[in-house]
C-alpha cells in the first residue's frame, strides 16, 4: 500500500491543488492521510475541506480545526492566528463545521498512527521539534511509523532496533528519501502543504510505501501569488500572505 500524507493545509487551495495533481500523476497513492489543520490562515477553508473529504483522507484534528469549532481555547493562539480562526468560522457552513467538530485527536491504523502534534497528550497540541519531544511521543507509538504535523518543518526521528529512546536518530528536510527497515519506530513530521516554515516556500507532501518501507518527503511549486492575493482580498492580516513567499 502506498500512503499519501498531507500536512498542514491551512486553507491554501492553490498549494493543495498543486500537491494533489502532482501526487495523482506521479505517486500511485492507494490510501490518503491528513495530519490536521485543514483550515486557518488561508482564504479557502471550505474548498480545502471538500478536497480532503473527496480523497477519503484519514484525518486527525489540528489545533486550528479545533479552535474553529470551539474545541480549543482561542487563548492558545497569537493575534494573527486568532483573527484567521474567527474569519474562518464565519466562512464555513454547517456541513463543514460538523465535519471538523467530529474529527478525532488520534487515529491508529494497523499500518500507521496519525496525530497533529504529539502522541504525548494529543489534546495539548505540543510541538515535536527535537529528539526530546520526539522521544516523549514515540514512547506511546504502537505502529512502526507515525505521521505528525504542527511545526510545518519536515523531519524524521528514528529508533534503531535495539537502541534506547534516548538515542533517537533524526533527519531534517526540506526533502527526505530513504527506507526505514533498520528502525522499529519512526516519527515523521510530513511538513506543510499550505504554509511551509523551513524557508522553502514549496508545498510539502509525504509518501510511505508499506511494502518497500520507502519514505519520501518531496516538494511541489505552486501559484503562491494567487494564494497571497486571496488572503489580502479577504481582509486577513497581510503577514499571512507575505510569509508564504518566504516559507516562514
Ligand atoms: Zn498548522
Amino acid at each position: 500500500m502506498r500512503i499519501g500524507v498531507l500536512g498542514d493545509i491551512h486553507g491554501n487551495l492553490e498549494a493543495l491543488t498543486a500537491v494533489v495533481e502532482h501526487m495523482g500523476a506521479h505517486e500511485e497513492i492507494d490510501h490518503w492521510v491528513q495530519v490536521g489543520d485543514i483550515v486557518g490562515y488561508g482564504a479557502d477553508p471550505g474548498p480545502c475541506i471538500d478536497i480532503v473529504r473527496e480523497l477519503g483522507c484519514v484525518v486527525s484534528i489540528g489545533n486550528h480545526d479545533a479552535a474553529v469549532v470551539g474545541r480549543l481555547d482561542p487563548d492558545y493562539f497569537n493575534p494573527y492566528a486568532r483573527m484567521a480562526i474567527d474569519w474562518t468560522r464565519d466562512q464555513l457552513g454547517e456541513t463543514h463545521r460538523t465535519y471538523l467538530a467530529n474529527l478525532p485527536l488520534l487515529c491508529e491504523h494497523h499500518e500507521y498512527t496519525v496525530v497533529h502534534g504529539s502522541l504525548h497528550m494529543p489534546d495539548q497540541f505540543g510541538y515535536v521539534i527535537s529528539t526530546v519531544e520526539a522521544a516523549d511521543s514515540i514512547q506511546h507509538q504502537k505502529t512502526r511509523i507515525a505521521f505528525v504535523g504542527h511545526s510545518h518543518v519536515p523531519a524524521a526521528y528514528m529508533q534503531r532496533d535495539g537502541s534506547r529512546l534516548e538515542d533517537l536518530e533524526f533527519i531534517f528536510g526540506p526533502e527526505i528519501h530513504g527506507d526505514i527497515r533498520d528502525y522499529v519506530r519512526v516519527l515523521v513530521n510530513v511538513g506543510s502543504v499550505g504554509q511551509p516554515r523551513d524557508e522553502d516556500p514549496r508545498a510539502a507532501y509525504c509518501v510511505y510505501d508499506t511494502s518497500t518501507l520507502q519514505l519520501k518527503i518531496a516538494r511541489v511549486a505552486y501559484d503562491i501569488e494567487s494564494a497571497q492575493t486571496k488572503i489580502r482580498q479577504a481582509g486577513l492580516p497581510s503577514v499571512l500572505a507575505d510569509r508564504l513567499a518566504l516559507g516562514v
